[in-house]
């Protein structure tokens, strides 16, 4: 009898300030589509970028809360415990050096951050460590510069099975729904003394100091 194929594991990473239901429905749609087990893994933010509103702890305070109760989407803080920013290529090999070069991974990026590949840090490396799983929104197709096309037409596949065949190294659309919901839109609605309920889980409501970081001035006073 043949050894069951390890489970696919898909990581996504963001910002996640705060995370909120866009991002989880993404990362459900996408954990249902893969049969994957997919990690939300929030990014150490550049010290040249803009900051996050919310502390490192803050935006793991609120992927935990969020995730709680389910076991299908997971928290993976490796880029947190690193010291300074990740580069991706860097994250992905020390996630091979934890799981091994056999089980395949799936790198989710939404549209935008797959038509800017070409100019991330050794973005060639990336298909030797993970597939790629391009979600896509309607309206938001994302835009292939020629030297993506170049290097991703032999390895573009429409079929997950495919994915389970080899660790790495195939690329997938993956097709989500369009919930024009942003940690932006999030972070106004508190500035200005709303509640964003249905814009992120309930689950941050219930616990204030949750989101905390992006109230209002003054509005914490009582
Ligand atoms: P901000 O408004 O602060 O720019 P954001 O809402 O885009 O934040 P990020 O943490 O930067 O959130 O996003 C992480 C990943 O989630 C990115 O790949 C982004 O494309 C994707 N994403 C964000 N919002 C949505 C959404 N509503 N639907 C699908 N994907 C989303």
């Amino acid at each position: 009898m043949q050894p069951e194929a390890p489970r696919l594991l898909a990581l996504f990473g963001g910002t996640f300030d705060p995370v909120h239901l866009g991002h989880l429905r993404v990362a459900w749609e996408a954990a249902e589509f893969l049969d994957a087990e997919v990690r939300l893994m929030p990014a150490n933010v550049p010290p040249h970028r803009p900051q996050p509103q919310a502390s490192a702890a803050q935006r793991l305070a609120m992927l935990r809360a969020a995730l709680r109760g389910q076991d299908r989407l997971l928290l993976d803080d490796r880029e947190l415990r690193r010291e300074g920013p990740s580069y991706t290529v860097d994250t992905l090999t020390d996630l091979r050096e934890e799981i091994g070069a056999t089980r395949p991974v799936v790198l989710l990026v939404g549209a935008d951050a797959w038509s800017g590949l070409p100019g991330w840090h050794r973005w060639q490396d990336l298909f030797g460590l993970a597939h790629i799983g391009v979600l896509t929104r309607a309206g938001h197709e994302p835009r292939e510069p020629a030297e993506l096309q170049r290097q991703v037409a032999a390895r573009r596949t429409g079929t997950v099975a495919d994915l389970a065949d080899s660790a790495a190294g195939r690329v997938i659309d993956i097709r989500v729904s369009a919930l024009e919901i942003s940690a932006t839109q999030v972070r106004n609605e508190l500035a200005a003394g709303r509640q964003p309920r249905y814009l992120v889980s309930d689950a941050l409501l219930a616990e204030p100091s949750l989101l905390s970081a992006y109230a209002a001035p003054g509005s914490q006073r009582d």
